[in-house]
């Protein structure tokens, strides 16, 4: 049978806890910083031809509106 004394058994659970705190940290982090990487990412457009709102996920300041297909530059804030 394995002896453990007092203290390394609450050091144990201590550092457990611990980690397991740090893991949850990060993972939440990681996940919350790759959600709003892809909402900053988004380009609100709106269509002078037909009134459409519409948002791209375009590299370029320029994208075809989805109803008529005019392409319009991205607004700016
Ligand atoms: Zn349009």
């Amino acid at each position: 049978m394995i002896v453990v004394s007092f203290e390394a058994f609450v050091v144990f659970f201590l550092v457990a806890g611990l980690l397991v705190v740090v893991g949850l940290w990060l993972f939440y982090d990681l996940r919350d910083k790759s959600y709003y990487d892809r909402q900053r990412s988004l380009r609100a457009h709106h269509c002078v031809r037909c009134g459409a709102l519409y948002a791209s996920r375009a590299k370029t300041e320029v994208a075809a509106c989805p109803e008529c297909g005019f392409e319009n530059a991205s607004l700016r804030f």
